[in-house]
């Protein structure tokens, strides 16, 4: 059975404000936070103005002086990693908004805006170390890698394969098995590249994109649990959804998104930088995929891993930045030379 989602009206005099379901209900489309059908969204909607940051908050400066010395496998790491996330966030831009026409719910509707704004944020961020670090045609080929390097089309196509589903034919089916694509980008197609920063901020390098790095990993931590609990919520209304189907597409799609994930680890990482294994980055991965899947409710697919190998890299994840000095940065104040609109200022 097909069933098609409704877009949510601009307003609806006969609907309640507190919507009657999460998709395909009746709401008014006016939000009223004290008055809304989740519990979890004003807190959610909280946490996610509290974790508002900038790219103009971090002083590259230290970073200028370092790049040029880093060994040329960790600059290429570094520059495709860049040119990695920078897609990925372009394209979740997108999708997030296209999600939340689909949702018949203003207030998930609110949080689904302001995701959308945060990955806005973390495409500039991009921008903004490259200006900082490289010339201007080096940034621009950065932002063509994902059309340029073979292992990054394969990777990224499948997300975009799995969100192009949705949004040409928006059906209840698609929408949750995009999610999973969505819980894939954010939960685990970063977090190699993640660790590879994690690694040079641990041995003092690049310090300031590495807490750029961890603003962007403390965001993608709430919109993976955003995802999860619009994907719970819409199997709770419509639990006939809940099939042994969908649960065989999660462990299948996720075995997929680590075995990609794990190739791009290899070319990226291999046995090159020094002071990391590819192997426990392999099983990092694999942990990865196991806490998204529990996450979603279905078991994990490596029951073999069971504990986070890269011990280092909690103090890293877990910490709560704020706005303190974690990475030892005395200044946030925005003083890049002489790139005062992020190196757009010559067009
Ligand atoms: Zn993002
Ligand atoms: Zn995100």
């Amino acid at each position: 059975m097909v069933v098609s989602l409704n877009k949510r009206n601009i307003m609806d005099k006969t609907a309640p404000n507190n919507s009657t379901s999460i998709i395909n209900g009746k709401s008014s489309n006016i939000l009223n936070w004290d008055d809304v059908r989740f519990a979890w969204a004003y807190p959610k909607y909280k946490k996610m103005l509290s974790n508002f940051w900038t790219p103009f908050e971090i002083n590259m400066s230290q970073d200028m002086r370092q790049f040029p010395g880093l060994s040329e496998d960790e600059k290429d790491a570094f520059l495709k990693i860049i040119g990695l996330l920078a897609l990925l966030d372009s394209i979740q831009t997108d999708y997030a908004g296209k999600v939340a026409d689909y949702l018949t719910d203003s207030s998930l509707n609110a949080l689904m805006i302001i995701l959308a704004q945060q990955e806005v944020i973390h495409n500039h961020s991009y921008s903004y170390v490259l200006s900082s670090l490289v010339s201007k045609q080096e940034q621009d080929e950065v932002f063509e890698f994902w059309r340029t390097e073979p292992i990054l089309e394969k990777r990224n196509d499948f997300i975009t394969d799995g969100y192009r589903a949705f949004a040409e034919e928006p059906t209840v089916d698609n929408l949750l098995k995009s999610v999973v694509f969505d819980v894939i980008l954010e939960g685990l197609f970063f977090y190699s590249g993640f660790a590879f920063f994690y690694h040079l901020a641990r041995n003092q390098k690049m310090v300031a994109t590495s807490t750029m790095i961890n603003y962007i990993n403390r965001d993608e931590q709430l919109h993976v649990d955003l995802f999860v609990r619009i994907f719970k919520e819409v199997l709770a209304e419509h639990p006939e959804y809940n099939t042994k189907e969908l649960e065989t597409f999660v462990y299948d799609t996720f075995k997929q998104a680590v075995q990609l994930e794990t190739e791009w680890a290899r070319h990226i990482i291999g046995n090159k930088i020094d002071g990391i294994l590819l192997q426990d980055v392999e099983n990092y991965i694999k942990f990865y995929g196991n806490t998204r899947c529990k996450q979603l409710g279905y078991e994990k697919p490596y029951p073999e891993i069971d504990k986070n190998p890269l011990r280092w890299i909690k103090a890293y994840e877990e910490v709560d930045l704020g706005k303190s000095d974690f990475f030892e940065q005395k200044s946030r104040q925005y003083t890049k030379v002489n790139y005062t609109d992020n190196g757009f200022d010559d067009l």
